[in-house]
């Protein structure tokens, strides 16, 4: 039986897989196809819930004696946009100059398929690992990241699965293979302010009360003053306005409300609560509700929704974790890889609250764009870089 040793035909199967999130595409299938002679039990269990596409998803485990080191990853993809515009198709996985052309190449059929050569060149070279390896698959990670590895997880610990780390194989190199991992991340908290004025006739203000006015001065005590400066491990905590509605189109009409919408970044100087508390302080200091600003009789009238469930800032500490990985990049590339929390959101999050976590994959330039492409060169590294983390992490 044909070991998948060879990372550029396993991530070639993946990418003709048309797997647009919540379309598996043939791509637990194919990951299937080159599991089972690898010696991995596998699953693919569905997820459901009302209001979402029902999303099939894989658990891979190969049990040995020994830790259990989990990967990490999804197959999904993002739509390709603009078909045409793409120099070879997005599903064929052309090769010109050297580089593998697809949706998904780098975010992140590639760095499942540099795993899985990596495992299945250990396996050849060395025999099994002293441990077990599970891979974690979801096929919602692009979309609304409901029926995916939470659902996930919590259906291997129904069935009594444990971890000792895991490794999410996202890209996280921005120019070069070995710049970056990933031991954390900032928390994400997204909310909006609407603040209800009285309509009225542009001419006789005296009669109204223009929401937007209020709106300004809270937005301003939003952004001002910094939240902080950074920490250690953490950038420093950001709110962003991303969008301010009113949604009036006369010009001579004063509106009765005006929103705006925004999101925080936040790090190990808070937590979701006390950066709430911070918000809700200073929209309650500025608004005149704690004491009547100058000039003002009444204070701003104003509301806070918040969206979602927030994220948590989480940063990794597992040292045998992140100086295996950290070492395997080094001897492999000869760089010593940036320790970082920077970026966006994960499935690193879900992990976290499982086993220690950390994240390396391929070079994220061209990820979500146009002629998303991997350099060949990049997969044989990268399958390299594992397979020595596998051999030394199970060591
Ligand atoms: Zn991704």
């Amino acid at each position: 039986m044909t070991l998948p040793t060879d990372p550029a035909q396993n991530l070639a199967a993946l990418i003709r897989c048309p797997s647009v999130t919540p379309a598996e595409g043939g791509a637990l299938s194919s990951l299937e196809v080159m599991l089972k002679p690898l010696g991995f039990a596998i699953d693919r269990p569905v997820f459901k819930e009302d209001g979402t596409p029902d999303v099939e998803n894989l658990y891979a485990r190969r049990s040995g004696n020994g830790p259990h080191l989990m990967f990490a990853g999804h197959t999904d993809v993002v739509p390709v946009g603009d078909e045409s515009a793409w120099t070879h198709p997005p599903f064929s996985a052309a090769i010109a100059n050297g580089e593998m052309y697809g949706r998904g190449a780098v975010d992140m059929k590639g760095g499942i398929a540099c795993f899985i050569a990596a495992l299945a060149r250990h396996i050849a070279q060395k025999g099994a690992p002293k441990g077990s390896v599970s891979l974690l698959i979801t096929g919602d990670e692009e979309g609304p990241s409901i029926n995916g590895t939470v659902k996930l997880l919590e259906w291997a610990v129904a069935k009594g699965e444990t971890w000792d780390a895991s490794i999410v194989g996202e890209p996280t190199n921005p120019d070069a293979l070995g710049d970056m991992i990933k031991i954390g991340r900032r928390g994400s908290l997204s909310g909006t302010v609407t603040v209800n004025g009285r309509q009225g006739h542009v001419a006789y203000p005296h009669l109204a009360d223009n929401p937007v006015r209020g709106l300004m001065t809270l937005t301003d005590a939003l952004l001002n003053p910094v939240f902080d400066k950074g920490t250690k491990n953490f950038q420093p905590t950001n709110l962003e306005v991303t969008s301010i509605d009113v949604g009036n189109l006369a010009t001579n009409v004063i509106p009765a409300k005006a929103s705006a919408t925004f999101n925080i970044r936040f790090n190990d100087t808070w937590d979701a609560e006390t950066v709430q508390a911070e918000i809700h302080n200073r929209l309650d200091t500025a608004s005149g509700r704690k004491k009547y600003r100058k000039g003002r009789k009444e204070a701003i009238d104003f509301e806070l929704t918040w969206k979602d469930r927030p994220s948590h800032v989480f940063l990794t500490r597992d040292d045998k974790l992140i100086e295996t990985l950290s070492g395997s990049v080094a001897a492999i590339t000869g760089r010593k890889p940036q320790l970082s929390t920077s970026g966006g959101t994960s499935d690193a999050r879900f992990i976290k609250d499982y086993c220690p976590v950390v994240e390396f994959g391929l070079v994220g330039k061209t990820m979500h764009m146009v002629d998303e492409r991997v350099a060949l060169d990049d997969l044989e590294t990268l399958t390299t870089i594992y397979q020595r983390f596998i051999e030394d992490w199970f060591g």
